[in-house]
């Protein structure tokens, strides 16, 4: 069996990338992939401004020295200029620096003197209180490369280099299908032996929350023509065929018998829990990727390997990385033989320290765990852990962003 990193770098270096790129309004490109790096046009900021309201003065200068204001420059207005090196020039927060001054003391270092006159309390260095042109962004530097994902720091520096719209890659299309004789739709009655199709919800959502376009195929029965023909018609016209349910060994998991007739498949042991069965391949040229069917496993799955697949696709610069914390367990938990990812939910401890309460039925078909849950913790295997043991911490916010 392979180990949950191998199998996430072999999926991800798998992944097609979306060489197609569209140009969006900054405002609007929350979430997207830069399609090529960003060069700055200008310095930022474009001239030498003051870091806070005080003189602007040509230093270095003495404690105690008493000097003229000359002149007063707003943020937002031209620079002005010294006449001298013996004045000092009335300067706020983010206004350039006057032609001659080359550092700032802040108001409150400077005690008022004579009519028009301050005295400085602090010996001044040149470049104190002042920063330089270029400190943020220079002209001709890059500024984001290619494949950073665009949050609100990025938009807000593409923003403060001059961009109104940058280039993003293609959202990518994802083709979703869940298969089960036993699934129903939902609003429809449920005769015996049947259950509603949970996974749709869990995966369309998922899916749009990670900025993908979903091709909704709905449920497919247990049947190898009508899965075969789903996944032709979709084939070349998605990014990522999805599925969940028929991968794993029994006779009615047709949809690695389907796949294989129409191109390759590959079924993954990871040695992990849930998530053992995995199957990746391909029909042509467009990846596949089917999820196991219980829920829970629907779920960790698709956090574990789409969400990474999905940002490869997209040409991302980090794929893997999970925001891990480490938290004690609440409770006692006796590991099986592979790693698993158990449901819990953050409680504070009676002296106030958070600890991570495990919901007490562990098998991967309950939705009720997941929706009690709050994040899922990564159990080594072959141990017994006692309350208070640290573990690995996922919080499903995470997962999401
Ligand atoms: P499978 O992977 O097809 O063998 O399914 C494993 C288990 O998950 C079975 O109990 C299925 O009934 C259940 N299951 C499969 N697909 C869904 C779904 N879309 N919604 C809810 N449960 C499902
Ligand atoms: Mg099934």
């Amino acid at each position: 069996m392979e180990s949950l990193s191998s199998a996430q770098h072999r999926l991800v270096a798998q992944m097609p990338r979306i060489a197609d790129f569209e140009w969006v309004p900054v405002r609007e490109a929350a979430g997207r992939y830069l399609a090529v790096d960003v060069v700055a046009e200008q310095d930022v900021p474009s001239a030498p401004v003051s870091l806070f309201d005080g003189y602007a003065l040509h230093a270095p200068a003495a404690v105690d020295w008493v000097a003229d204001v000359a002149g007063t420059t707003f943020a937002g207005e031209p620079a002005g200029q010294l006449p001298n090196q013996q004045v000092v020039w009335r300067i706020f927060t983010g206004a350039p620096l006057p032609v001659g001054a080359n550092a700032v003391v802040a108001q409150e270092s400077t005690v008022s003197a004579e009519q028009g006159q301050i005295v400085l309390k602090e010996a001044m260095k040149p470049g104190a209180g002042v920063r330089p042109q270029g400190a943020d962004s220079q002209r001709g530097a890059r500024v984001l490369a290619a494949g950073h994902r665009l949050d609100a720091a990025a938009l807000a520096l593409l923003t403060s280099v001059g961009r109104a719209s940058v280039p993003v890659v293609r959202r990518p299309r994802v083709a979703v299908f869940t298969t089960g004789d036993e699934l129903v739709e939902p609003g429809q009655p449920l005769p015996p032996g049947k259950i509603y199709d949970a996974n749709h919800p869990l995966l369309s959502v998922s899916l749009a929350r990670l900025g993908a376009e979903v091709v909704d195929l709905g449920v497919l029965p247990d049947d190898l023509a009508a899965i075969k023909s789903a996944l032709i018609e979709q084939a070349g016209r998605v990014d990522l065929l999805l599925t969940s349910g028929g991968v794993s060994v029994g006779d009615a998991d047709l949809v690695r018998a389907a796949v294989s007739e129409l191109g390759s498949i590959d079924a993954w042991r990871v040695f992990l829990k849930p998530g053992k069965p995995l199957a990746y391949g391909r029909v042509g040229q467009t990846p596949f990727i089917g999820l196991p069917g219980n829920p829970v496993s629907t779920f960790v799955t698709f956090q574990l390997f789409v969400r990474p697949a999905l940002r490869a696709i997209q040409g991302a610069d980090a794929g893997l990385d999970s925001p891990v914390i480490r938290l004690p367990l609440a409770t006692d938990y006796v590991a099986g033989d592979r790693p698993e990812f158990i449901r819990v939910r953050r409680v504070l401890s009676p002296s106030g320290e958070t600890a991570l309460e495990i919901f007490p039925n562990q098998n991967s078909g309950l939705l009720s765990s997941l929706a009690w849950a709050d994040g899922v913790a990564l159990v080594p295997p072959d141990q017994r852990l006692s309350a208070g043991s640290p573990v690995d911490y996922f919080p499903f916010d995470g997962w999401f962003s």
